[in-house]
């Protein structure tokens, strides 16, 4: 059979994974550490866009939007992932919090708490010095939702 030629996104020539010169960290073996792979999503411009083609297309395989399968399977399912283990800690970002309520506007602050491997404290500070109190409120909103 022959298949049509790999066509990449337009999206994927800012892809950050594709500078590095080692893709198979992003697609790691059972047992392998991925947190720079993770890591380096979290500075990748298209993010957004890589974690939504991964999404539209059910991708069951590799890191893409800094996302493990099972994490996106959770996303998927409304659901928290895992807590991140220690050396997947990453500086929390402004623009990923609005990211992640974005995909899920579900989402709590224990859940981004984890997600970011760091304290509820630590994302309320970023939240209180960018004076975001439209995402703290919808926050507070999604805690009463599920209390
Ligand atoms: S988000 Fe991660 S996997 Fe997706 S393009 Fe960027 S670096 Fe690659």
């Amino acid at each position: 059979m022959n298949l049509p030629p790999f066509k990449p996104a337009e999206w994927m020539d800012q892809a950050e994974c594709a500078k590095t010169g080692e893709p198979n960290a992003w697609f790691p073996e059972s047992g392998d550490a991925y947190g720079h792979a993770i890591r380096t999503c979290y500075t990748c411009p298209v993010r957004d866009l890589c974690l939504q083609t991964a999404l539209d297309n059910n991708e069951q395989h590799g890191i893409w939007g800094g996302l493990t399968p099972n994490e996106r399977r959770e996303l998927k399912r409304g659901n928290p992932p895992r807590k991140p283990k220690r050396n997947t800690r990453r500086k929390v970002r402004l623009e990923d919090i609005e990211f992640l309520l974005s995909v899920d506007r579900t989402v709590t602050l224990d859940w981004l708490a984890d997600r970011f491997g760091v304290k509820r404290d630590s994302v309320q500070a970023v939240l209180r010095r960018a004076e975001r109190w439209d995402l703290v409120e919808q926050l507070r909103r999604n805690e009463r939702a599920i209390a």
